[in-house]
């Protein structure tokens, strides 16, 4: 109908969290809601499904300096390298740079703010949220949910 193409093309953010979230599946990885309660804890489920916050310096991930990559929780896509991880201070996992296409943007209007939401590109989880602040070389700061990340330590890097 045209009054709803015209709506969803109108608005950045409609056609970014409206009609695309409700266009035919186009993730890698889907579950229904009753497979992903299954798989993910109900901590894991808020955050990577329901677009929760986990509560700052709560993750034990803040702490983790080993060589390796973070994945995602709920489908273990890797989305960023130990290489990339630095300390913000903010209390969250913090990253400068994202894998090449292991995640996808979307702008979050939620509390009256906008903000660019990350999520998983394989399976849609959310991780997260990006912002400009960060150090070089990119100057992005993506504030990551360690619950809902999985760190993998690099092979042979444990000495
Ligand atoms: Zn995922």
């Amino acid at each position: 109908m045209t009054s709803r193409r015209q709506f969803c093309f109108a608005s950045t953010a409609f056609a970014l969290s409206g009609c695309v979230a409700n266009a035919t599946p186009r993730y890698a990885v889907t579950h229904t809601v009753a497979e992903w309660h299954e798989r993910l804890t109900p901590a894991q489920y808020r955050i990577l499904r329901d677009a929760g916050t986990e509560a700052p310096w709560s993750s034990p991930l803040l702490a983790e300096h080993q060589p390796g990559r973070f994945a995602c929780a709920g489908c273990d896509t890797t989305a960023f390298d130990s290489s990339t991880k630095f300390e913000s201070g903010t209390g969250w996992p913090s990253f400068y740079r994202a894998l090449p296409g292991a995640v996808e943007e979307r702008l979050d209007t939620s509390f009256g703010v906008e903000r660019t939401a990350i999520s998983c590109a394989a399976c849609g989880g959310h991780l997260g949220h990006v912002f400009d602040d960060g150090p070089a070389p990119t100057g992005l700061r993506y504030c990551m949910n360690g619950i809902a990340l999985t760190f993998h330590p690099a092979e042979g890097s444990s000495s």
